[in-house]
């Protein structure tokens, strides 16, 4: 029952009320039996920092953050961990006992950790990341922080491709679609299948040896991942980093890990009720 010594945290942004968060993350406050909601902030463009000054006024413990808003609240938090720090943007803000707000960004190490619970250790793989938005930079930044050998950034703007290379820590460089067939991890981070059956590449290049994550959790099963299904490959959905970057959260807010197989299914089961 929520009373008056009820936790709250929520994402802001806009839109948000498509978020799955609240889904993912009440299931895992039930499942751990924790004093703890989590609801969903409408926050107009520009009004971020606004909804953190709430944050303290309110003693709203956590926030989640999206679009449009994570550069400013990475602007304009006390301290930033180092991946946030690194991409000047923050997914997730704790309200510090001190009153001060720290910022982080779990989307990289919650890719990371997807990967793991699908048994796949990058550290000394060879990848080529699909994409040079936000999602493909946190991936970037991760991978660079658990001894990648190294990263080949395609991107279909080449400015872009190359601001996120330079996220690589040195062991990162633009390269093209060629370079799929060569690596051992390829990572779709752009939205190419989101809400549709198309394929971010020709499907042909994939190799049995390889493993395949596709970041678009929309449809679970992409064309990707079925093509990497298909010739043998190792296929890693999206809900898995979905699911991890909140249990990072979680952590982050409550200092006890939630259950990530219950966070999962409830993810699972609202997207089946939206879309069958
Ligand atoms: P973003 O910042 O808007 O970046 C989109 C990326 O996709 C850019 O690299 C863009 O290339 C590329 N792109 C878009 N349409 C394309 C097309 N038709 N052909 C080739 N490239 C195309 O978005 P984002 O935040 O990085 O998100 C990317 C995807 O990851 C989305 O599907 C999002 O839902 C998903 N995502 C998943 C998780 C998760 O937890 N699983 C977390 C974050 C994001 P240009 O630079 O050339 O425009």
């Amino acid at each position: 029952m929520i009373t008056g010594t009820t936790k709250l945290a929520a994402v802001i942004g806009s839109p948000v009320r498509h978020s799955l968060s609240p889904v993912i993350h009440n299931a895992a406050f039930a499942a751990g039996a924790l004093d703890w909601v989590y609801t969903a902030f409408e926050v107009a463009p520009g009004k971020a920092a606004e909804a953190l000054a709430a944050m303290g006024v309110l003693g709203i413990s956590g926030l989640s953050v999206t679009m449009p808003h994570k550069d400013d609240v990475a602007a304009a938090v006390d301290v930033l961990d180092p991946a946030a720090q690194a991409l000047r943007t923050a997914n997730t803000v704790v309200l510090q006992d001190d009153g001060r707000l720290a910022g982080y960004s779990t989307d990289g190490a919650g890719f990371v950790a997807s990967l793991r619970e699908a048994g796949v250790d990058p550290s000394g793989m060879t990848v080529a990341v699909l994409g040079a938005g936000g999602a493909a930079r946190s991936v970037i930044d991760a991978l660079a922080r658990v001894g990648i050998d190294h990263i080949v950034v395609i991107n279909r703007s080449a400015a872009r491709a190359e601001a996120a290379a330079l996220l690589g820590m040195g062991r990162a460089r633009v390269g093209d679609v060629a370079d799929i067939a060569r690596v051992d991890l390829v990572v779709n981070a752009t939205s190419v299948g989101m809400g549709s059956d198309e394929a971010p590449f020709d499907l042909a290049l994939l190799r049995s040896s390889q493993v395949v994550a596709d970041l678009v959790y929309h449809p679970i099963e992409t064309a990707l991942l079925r093509g990497a299904r298909r010739c043998g490959a190792t296929a890693v959905d999206g809900l898995g980093m979905l699911v991890h970057q909140a249990v990072l959260q979680q952590q982050l807010w409550t200092g006890v890990s939630p259950n990530p197989a219950a966070m999962r299914a409830a993810a699972e089961h609202e997207l089946v009720a939206r879309h069958g």
